[in-house]
């Protein structure tokens, strides 16, 4: 199925001859695949942080004061 043919909104855009409404737009649905992606790959690296600090600070047995204090002198 392609764009119009699986939706009642009225066509907005047309794309390599193909119409599609607003929210079908391949660009948008692009933008927004597009945008969960990077959050994604954000939350990701974000945990992967977590845990290496996690990791470290038993390693050391340092608490989050003091691996603070470690890294600011
Ligand atoms: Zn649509």
């Amino acid at each position: 199925m392609d764009g119009i043919a699986s939706c009642s909104n009225n066509a907005k855009v047309e794309v390599d001859g193909k119409h599609y409404c607003g929210i079908h737009d391949p660009k948008r649905l692009a933008e927004i695949r597009r945008k969960n992606q990077i959050r994604y790959d954000t939350e990701a690296k974000e945990r992967e942080y977590k845990i290496s600090a996690i990791q470290y600070c038993e390693k050391k047995g340092l608490t989050l004061e003091e691996l603070k204090k470690e890294i600011n002198s």
